[in-house]
């Protein structure tokens, strides 16, 4: 797996302390990616035309919409994104893009999103034949990945987030609905979880992806789940990350990766530990731990949600 990274999507929101482009340094420039035209058609398989026009029209005009301050950058730093994104799907690489996407709607931007990435790619692959099982590890609910393939059977959503956290989604009662019933699934996580809970999370994925039976992965990786991230309060490590990585290599399924959120100086790193992971590099284990009343709720927890998809 290849970190893709074109430099254009650091153009939206220089200044913002959060969701600023100071989260994407120490990567290297690597890609060309400015497509208008390709990147529009892939909106449109997700988002309305409404919807396309009023996020151009807010970018040209410099408005501030969500929680996203805008500017004709913005939407070039939207543009390349989707790109570097189509890119990884394809490849199996992992897509720098900024700014995030998973709370975005069809028709609604939503938090620091303006686009749902991850929901844009799977639409992509499952028109070209692909069964897409997205695995979103965000320290946030994407509602927006949720609620787009919330009654479609053919792609799966599966989110690890803290629990009772913005935006109070994510409950493991909410498993899809209609034909899509049985293709949601949602395992919060009590604050304060580290790695071995991390670990434990991801045996559930295991059954689900067993259960789907995948030909493609997408990761919405958001590393706002680490220990230093001042809007999260999980505590996974840069070991966890790898652990992560390496879960998926010995999955063997093809695997792409878009980045979420991550609110530190250590996104650089987070991402080349998961990648390291993914390319069987193992040098970090992982590190934190949990204490018991965490893991007892967690495996409350657990057991709900294998209850329900039961
Ligand atoms: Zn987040």
């Amino acid at each position: 797996m290849k970190i893709l990274f074109n430099k254009s999507v650091m153009g939206h929101n220089p200044n913002c302390k959060v969701e600023g482009p100071y989260r994407l340094s120490g990567f290297s420039h690597n890609r060309s990616c400015s497509e208008v035209n390709t990147a529009e058609k892939l909106m449109s398989l997700v988002h309305s035309p409404e919807h396309i026009d009023k996020i151009k029209g807010a970018c040209k005009n410099h408005y501030t919409l969500a929680e996203a301050r805008l500017s004709p950058e913005s939407y070039i730093s939207c543009v390349s994104s989707l790109n570097l994104g189509l890119e990884a799907a394809i490849e199996n690489n992992f897509a720098l893009i900024h700014p995030p996407g998973h709370h975005a709607k069809r028709n609604e931007a939503k938090g620091l999103c303006l686009f749902n990435n991850m929901a844009i790619l799977a639409k992509y692959l499952q028109e070209n034949g692909e069964r897409v099982f997205i695995y979103d590890f965000d320290v946030h609910h994407g509602d927006g990945t949720q609620d787009i393939f919330y009654k479609d059977p053919e792609v799966f959503y599966f989110s690890t987030h803290e629990e009772g956290k913005w935006p109070y989604t994510g409950d493991t009662s909410e498993i899809g609905e209609a034909g899509g019933r049985g293709s949601n699934a949602n395992l919060p996580l009590p604050m304060g979880a580290g790695d071995d809970i991390l670990k434990d999370s991801l045996d559930v994925a295991a059954k689900l992806i067993w259960n789907f039976n995948p030909t493609k992965i997408g990761i919405s990786a958001g590393f706002d789940a680490y220990s230093k991230d001042p809007l999260g309060n999980l505590n996974f490590s840069l070991g966890g990350y790898q652990y992560i990585g390496r879960f998926f290599r010995e999955l063997g399924v093809p695997t792409f990766a878009v980045l979420e959120g991550g609110y530190h100086n250590d996104v650089y790193d987070c991402t080349r530990a998961f990648v390291d992971g993914i390319n069987g590099i193992k040098i970090i284990s992982p590190q934190t731990k949990s204490d018991v009343k965490m893991i007892d709720h967690f495996q409350e927890t657990k057991d709900k949600l294998l209850e329900k998809l039961d």
